[in-house]
């Protein structure tokens, strides 16, 4: 990476935060609704050019074997996060854009799998980065687009479009209410009085890669096909309504009615918390993330004890709102919805009933709703 004969000028800098996703779990993929938004922790990236014509080398701190590119030959690789970055590259590429070579340093203070998406950070920081090194003209639609299909396509998780759409359009002091189903979207301001956001991360680590993800998803549209039989309109659980469910309840497995009930459920909590934000309502805002995590326990069935007993933990301070697991499922990290006053004191005793219970140490880490995805060249404001 040898920078003496780049122009300093000419490099770009991007940060590309994580996400929170309030409520509204798993309805995604089902083209339903999200309360998501992005957060101050965040993937940074230093890309410029390197005077070669095909040649890319990326290196991401705290990662071994560099990611070495021939622009003209792209192919998945044996090294998990490459593949990220390489679904990026061939998805400009596929767009009819040619890249040339180019160094990329990367730097996160973002959990890794731990449901605060830095998958989606990664994937959209590079291709901001890009579209910005090399003037590609990519709008934020065509930079959420191509990285959602990198995941698909190099990683093998069959991601929901939130991910990258909260990364991109984040609004500081905003949730983003987003109707999957056609991107519509709306800011709703996070006005939750002395509420604050903590995130306490189990420190069991998930990997969406391996399958179980994907297995929920199959669920939801099986059970989507068993539906169809009788209402031939419905084209996902976005459709669906409690009287379409009890109606087809014989056509489909005791699994699949439970993914398909969990997911009806979500969507109206999801409308719910929009409502009960938007009236300041709090405790009933903290109610619904109560209600969505026992769903995602029962019914969906991806919790682990660790995100149970914080969760329970909860529920007996008078001081905590609310609570739930977020992400992808069986770790990672649960969302509190903590009184300021009581914030430091609640992560010491949590903490210390956590260590004693299983033994590992408890992240916590208090997050603020953030701006999405922002690039600058190194001497500029941001843009
Ligand atoms: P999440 O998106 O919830 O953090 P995922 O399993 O979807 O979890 O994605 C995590 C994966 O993303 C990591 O295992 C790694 O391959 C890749 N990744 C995340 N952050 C970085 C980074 N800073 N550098 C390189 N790869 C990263
Ligand atoms: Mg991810």
């Amino acid at each position: 990476m040898d920078r003496n004969s780049v122009n300093i000028l000419d490099e770009i800098v991007v940060d590309s935060p994580g996400r929170i996703n309030l409520i509204g779990g798993h309805t995604d993929y089902n083209n339903g609704y999200v309360l998501p938004a992005a957060i101050d922790r965040k993937i940074g990236f230093r890309l410029w050019r390197n005077s070669t014509m095909e040649t890319c080398n990326i290196h991401s701190k705290g990662y071994n074997e560099p990611l070495h590119i021939d622009l003209r030959k792209i192919e998945k690789s044996s090294v998990e996060w490459h593949n990220y970055l390489l679904g990026v590259i061939a998805g400009i590429q596929k767009l009819g854009h040619s890249l040339e070579g180019f160094d990329c340093e990367i730097e996160s203070d973002l959990p890794i799998g731990s449901g605060l998406s830095s998958s989606a950070a990664l994937e959209c920081g590079l291709a901001s980065g890009l579209n910005a090194l090399f003037q590609l003209g990519l709008s934020k639609l065509e930079i959420i687009t191509l990285s959602r299909q990198a995941e698909h396509d190099f990683v093998g998780t069959k991601c929901g479009i939130m991910d990258q759409f909260s990364s991109v359009y984040g609004k500081s002091d905003h949730f983003i209410f987003l109707d999957c189903s056609n991107l519509d979207y709306k800011y709703v301001p996070a006005c939750m009085g002395p509420y604050q956001l903590l995130l306490l991360n189990t420190n069991i680590s998930h990997r969406l890669s391996d399958g179980q993800y994907n297995s929920r998803q199959n669920e939801c549209f099986e059970a989507v096909a068993q539906i169809q039989k009788r209402y031939a309109n419905v084209s996902s659980l976005r459709d669906v309504d409690m009287d379409i469910l009890n109606n087809t309840k014989a056509l489909l497995s005791d699994i699949q009615y439970q993914r398909a009930l969990f997911i009806v459920q979500e969507n109206q909590r999801v409308l719910d918390a929009v409502e009960a934000l938007e009236s300041k309502d709090i405790e009933s805002l903290g109610s619904l993330l109560y209600a969505c995590h026992e769903g995602l326990r029962d019914l969906y069935d991806i919790s682990c004890p660790e995100l149970n007993f914080l969760v329970d933990y909860a529920k007996e301070q008078s001081f905590v709102a609310g609570a739930r697991m977020v992400g992808g499922g069986f770790g990672g990290c649960t969302i509190h919805l903590v009184h300021e006053n009581h914030m430091e004191t609640y992560i010491r005793e949590i903490s210390k009933a956590y260590l004693k219970e299983f033994g590992i140490d408890l992240g916590a880490i208090p997050v603020h709703t953030s701006n999405g995805t922002t690039h600058r060249k190194l001497s500029d404001a941001a843009l």
